[in-house]
This record gives structure tokens, C-alpha cells and sequence, in this order.
């Protein structure tokens, strides 16, 4: 991590500067059933700052939806392709879900951590739990729940006009889902999702303020003790 911000931070402490205090940022992974809320916190969290946190771009063998964006949306790679990524250890974490590969790259993550961005990732339980294993300090799992079984299954009707069958479809998954949140760090009821939304920013806040992230502090703490 940032070995230049480090050093920088201990050549201003010898000259009696203020030594500079860095950030290295967190990976924030939100889950949750479909019809919970989550897509609207997303988009709430990378709409208050849009300069701090990241998407995580994930690969995948998926052919494009329409409307959907190479790059932006995910990157769309064949099989090949994706198989030469993973052998050559490039991955994170990856997971096959109803047939078709996903993955996180792991030079975009690094990069953006060590630069003291943020990067935020709408993956399932099966890349959280690599993503702990692979970067365990840096993680940060939030669950976002239903207020209740039936209101889920109200936001999934009024989200589409589907058959029964689909819905309980739909039901049945969520509820797999629903099984994880043990794995997790927070739990967030979303209730409100103005309220939500607050916790969310909540939990950011504090993770950021973690020790262990906050790089250069021996040295800044030094030169206030150098002071007293
Ligand atoms: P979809 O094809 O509908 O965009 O996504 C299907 C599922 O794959 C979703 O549950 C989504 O969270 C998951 N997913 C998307 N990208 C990744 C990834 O990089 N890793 C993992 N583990 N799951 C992903």
C-alpha cells in the first residue's frame, strides 16, 4: 500500500511538518434478496460521493442484456477468456451462477483501495465469502433485509407483472439468500430506506475511521507527543 504515501508522510515528520495522514480504503459488499432495497442504496451511496467510491466491474461469460454496457455494466468475456483469467490467479473470487461465470478482477480492486478510494460490490454470498478469505482486512459484509416475508413478496408483485409461479419462484431464491446472513458483518432492516440509508453511512463512517487503516499515524502521532 501506498509505500510512497508512507514515506512521504516520514521524511514531513523528521522536518517537523504535520506528517500527512492517508486513507486505505474498504470493500464494501452489500447483499441482499432481490426486492429488499439494495439497488436503491447503491445508487444513494455513489450518488453522495461520487469521487470516493467505486463500482467493482465485474467479468462475466454472460452475453450483454439490452441496454446493458461493455465496461460499465460488467465486462463481457467468452469462456476462454474468463478460464485464462482464473488459472492465472487475476481473480478475487469468482462463482458460476445458473450457468455463467462472474468474477472480480483483482488489479482494479488493489489499485483502488491503495489510491483511498472505496470500491463497492453488488456480488452474491459465494463472492463475499472468497472475498474474505482472500482480503479479510479489508472487507466490510452488508446484509440488507426485509422488514418482512410478505412485503417482500409485495415488492416482488408490484415489480413485475408475473405469474404466481414466478413470484414464488422469486420467493424461493430469496429465501437461499436470506439463509447467508450469518456471514455478514451488518445487518441493515430496511424499513425506511431513508433511515437505511443513514445506517449505511454510518457503518462507512466508523470502518473508515478503523485504525488499521489509517496510514501514517504512528508518525503523526509522534509529532504531537514531540509537542507536549
Ligand atoms: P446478473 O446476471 O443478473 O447480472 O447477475 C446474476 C448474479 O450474479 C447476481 O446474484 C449477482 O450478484 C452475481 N454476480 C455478479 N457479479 C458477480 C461477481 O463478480 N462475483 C460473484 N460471486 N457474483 C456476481
Amino acid at each position: 500500500m501506498p509505500k510512497d504515501a508512507a514515506d512521504a508522510a516520514k521524511i514531513e515528520a523528521a522536518s517537523g511538518a504535520r506528517p500527512s495522514l492517508l486513507r486505505r480504503g474498504i470493500l464494501l459488499v452489500l447483499s441482499s434478496p432481490s426486492g429488499a432495497g439494495k439497488t436503491t442504496l447503491v445508487r444513494r451511496l455513489l450518488e453522495a460521493e461520487p469521487d470516493q467510491f467505486f463500482m467493482s466491474v465485474s467479468v462475466t461469460t454472460r452475453k450483454p442484456r439490452p441496454g446493458e454496457v461493455d465496461g460499465r455494466d460488467y465486462r463481457f468475456v467468452d469462456a476462454a477468456s474468463f478460464k485464462a483469467l482464473r488459472e492465472a490467479g487475476d481473480l478475487l473470487e469468482w462463482a458460476e451462477v445458473f450457468g455463467n461465470c462472474y468474477g472480480t478482477e483483482r488489479q482494479q480492486v488493489e489499485y483502488a483501495i491503495g489510491q483511498g478510494h472505496d470500491v463497492l460490490f453488488d456480488i452474491d454470498w459465494q463472492g463475499a465469502r472468497q472475498l474474505a478469505e482472500s482480503m479479510p482486512r479489508d472487507l466490510v459484509r452488508v446484509f440488507i433485509l426485509p422488514p418482512s416475508g410478505k412485503s417482500l413478496e409485495q415488492r416482488l408483485r408490484n415489480r413485475n407483472m408475473d405469474s404466481d409461479d414466478v413470484v414464488a419462484g422469486r420467493m424461493a431464491k430469496a429465501a437461499g439468500e436470506i439463509s447467508h446472513w450469518p456471514e455478514y458483518d451488518y445487518i441493515i432492516v430496511n424499513e425506511d430506506v431513508d433511515e437505511s440509508f443513514r445506517a449505511l453511512q454510518a457503518i462507512v463512517a466508523a470502518e473508515r475511521l478503523k485504525r488499521e487503516r489509517q496510514i501514517g499515524m504512528s508518525d503523526f502521532v509522534r509529532w504531537i507527543e514531540d509537542d507536549l
